[in-house]
């Protein structure tokens, strides 16, 4: 009746009073693992990366017109400040606060009104101590994001992000955990305390998703596969932004996260160019 959903398989379903065979990877039935990991090694291959759009509904200012028009530098400092930020490599906002003892929280409210979101000077790490929506530390860190509210009835969560707001990545934590995050602009200090105290409340046991880290492509669906044939059934979800992609595997009895960065094109022309020596 079914036949194996790999295209190069194409076994035919024993009759399933045959008993146990094979297995279920969303809705599709495999063979084998050797052929559901086929099926996930076309699938990375296909992701479709999530772009960083450009901002729309908020006026794309540029910071320095920003910190001009809260009043925060005058025209000359400004000026200055974009002198000394060509040879010293900082960001405007670092520089103009080292020049000019600028406030945090005139920075801060600057790059969010210039990113459209917005932003807190302070969060009392205690509040992530019990991990709200139980992200792994690896994903947290590759998306720049952290929760810091528990997902409400609508999925609404409250997540930390340093600026600038990657929106690539809130829209791969929308599609991986069906929440609707809601970014706030955090000083790096702030974001890097959040981090440390996340999860901390809960026990080195504790029930959250499991995240494997590898290197390369064919690695990860080698270990997507084997996740996924560790069960009867299981769901895959995945999202790519850029250099990462995410795949999580919902398996019967738990959750499982596998992360890996995928070369920019720049780097794979290198390393095409590099073993050719
Ligand atoms: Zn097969």
């Amino acid at each position: 009746m079914a036949r194996c959903a790999s295209e190069s398989c194409g076994r035919w379903r024993p009759d399933v009073l045959a008993g146990v065979s094979g297995l279920s990877v969303d809705a599709g039935w495999f063979c084998s693992k050797t052929c559901v990991e086929h099926m996930v090694q076309k699938r990375l291959a296909g992701a479709v990366r999530v772009e960083q759009p450009i901002l729309a509904s908020a006026p794309h200012l540029r910071l320095g017109v920003l910190l001009r028009h809260h009043g925060a530098l005058s025209a000359d400092q400004l000026h200055d400040a974009l002198e000394a930020q060509r040879k010293s490599g900082l960001r405007l906002g670092a520089q103009a606060r080292a020049m000019f003892g600028l406030d945090a929280g005139m920075v801060l409210r600057a790059l969010a009104a210039q990113a459209g979101t917005r932003y807190l000077t302070a969060i009392d790490p205690a509040t992530v101590q019990d991990g709200p929506g139980g992200l792994p530390h690896e994903a947290m860190a590759a998306l720049g994001l952290i929760p810091f509210s528990k997902p409400d009835r609508d999925g609404r969560v409250r997540v930390a992000s340093m600026a600038p707001v990657r929106w690539d990545a809130v829209t791969a934590l929308s599609t991986l955990a069906g929440w609707k995050p809601e970014p706030y602009l955090v000083e790096d200090e702030v974001w890097a305390g959040l981090f440390t105290n996340y999860g901390t409340a809960q026990a080195e046991d504790g029930s959250t998703t499991r995240v494997v880290i590898v290197n390369s492509e064919g690695e990860a669906a080698t270990r997507i596969a084997t996740l996924a044939a560790s069960g009867r059934r299981a769901r895959l979800a995945e999202a790519h932004w850029d250099p990462y992609i995410w795949v999580r595997v919902h398996g019967e009895a738990m959750v499982n996260d596998v992360l890996f960065a995928r070369p920019t094109t720049q780097e794979l022309s290198w390393q095409a160019a590099n073993t050719s020596h």
